[in-house]
């Protein structure tokens, strides 16, 4: 059996992660399976992905000298959240592989860009227009109609930055003054059936793998439960989400591991289809069941891209899994999860349980009929 190209990045050699939370924290412990070490940049003294590492800077995104010292320490440079500076990851770019590229950074970071790079590849999205004042978001409610969201084009995350208008808008201006009068965009509400994510890796070489789509429900505009595979998506529409991230992976030139958000519709027709809501240039928390409940995990799966390694199998480990999150004071359930036999209780080493924080997840996998 012939044995695969392995990329320069081998055992022992140092990932640099920009971004301290929990995500971090998931590709630093992903890394160390492999041999490989991590050193995490990051603003907060406190962050979770501290704890898992070996080396660790606390320093601003906008510090160029860190940031060089930080390059040069490592052997690639990967993040785990889209807010950084294009300067911050230009500056990266310059001294040591980056990926997720720099560019694939700037599309996804600005919800404009991003919809606009979809629909230009024939992908279905919300139909929107971009809104930089109250004036323009009058014309764009006219154009667009009712109901509609309006979201920050950057800094969103959560369902912060972002207002539902149902009813007529009566003062355009104090809506774009609740969004602290930043650059928006406007989309149309899309009627969807269930939220669904494709979460999915591609190498520089052009090998794509992707995860089963899975269902996403929100509570409070936070993630709460993902389900894997979707209850009632058919095969040839799992197949039509996958190909529309494979799609988006390719035009990007991405590297590493990505999760598209979509909506399930179904048309006038009764056709079920898929309609991008966001792309996020990093691991998910839609694929966090990937730990127990794939062949090969999420972090595991953005580690082996980033170093040019061969991906693993997406292949789930049963027949169904499913994540809860636990948000908040549902962390102080852990000694009750602990003893369910078969959940995988995670706890990310955060501090205090404010309201909405994501303190750890649950997973369960079906290895059953
Ligand atoms: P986002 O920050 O874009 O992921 O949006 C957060 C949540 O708001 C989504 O998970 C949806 O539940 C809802 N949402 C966002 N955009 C739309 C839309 N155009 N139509 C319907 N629901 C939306």
């Amino acid at each position: 059996m012939s044995t695969p190209p392995i990329g320069p990045v081998a055992p022992g050699a140092t990932i640099g992660i920009v971004g301290g939370g929990q995500l971090g924290r998931m590709i630093a412990i992903a890394a160390a399976q492999y041999g490989l070490k991590a050193h995490i940049y990051c603003p907060d003294p406190d962050s979770p992905a501290f704890e898992v590492a070996g080396r660790r800077t606390v320093a601003p995104y906008d510090d160029a000298a860190a940031l060089q010292a930080f390059a040069d320490s490592v052997d690639v440079v990967t993040y785990e959240f889209e807010n950084i500076p294009r300067a911050t990851a230009e500056i990266l770019a310059a001294r040591r592989p980056l990926h997720p590229s720099a560019s694939a950074l700037a599309t996804t970071q600005d919800r404009l860009m991003e919809k606009a790079f979809v629909a230009g590849l024939g992908i279905p999205v919300a139909p929107f227009r971009a809104v930089d004042d109250a004036a323009g978001l009058a014309e764009a409610v006219r154009e667009i109609g009712l109901p509609a969201v309006l979201k920050t084009r950057r800094f969103g995350y959560d369902g912060k930055g972002q207002v539902m208008l149902r009813d007529a808008v009566a003062d355009p201006a104090a809506v774009m003054a609740s969004l602290r009068d930043q650059p928006c965009i406007l989309e149309g509400f899309v009627p969807f059936e269930a939220e669904v994510s494709v979460v999915a890796a591609r190498t520089a070489d052009g090998a794509f793998s992707a995860y089963d789509p899975c269902a996403n429900e929100h509570r409070h505009h936070i993630l709460a439960r993902t389900v894997v595979p979707a209850p009632g998506m058919a095969p040839q529409t799992a197949a039509e989400a996958v190909a529309v991230a494979r799609t988006i992976a390719d035009a990007l030139g991405y590297v590493g591991v990505l999760a598209v958000e979509m909506f399930l519709v179904r048309g006038p027709d009764g056709r079920a289809g898929v309609v991008v809501n966001e792309i996020a240039p990093r691991v998910h928390n839609s694929g966090h069941w990937t730990i127990e409940g794939a062949q090969t995990s999420q972090f595991a799966q953005h580690v082996r891209a980033i170093c040019g390694w061969p991906l693993g199998s997406p292949a789930l480990v049963g027949t169904a899994a499913e994540m809860l999150n636990l948000v908040g004071d549902a962390a102080a359930d852990w000694p009750a999860i602990l003893a369910e036999p078969g959940s995988h209780l995670h706890l990310y080493g955060k501090g205090e349980a404010r309201p909405g924080r994501k303190m750890g997840h649950v997973t369960r996998v079906t290895t059953g009929p």
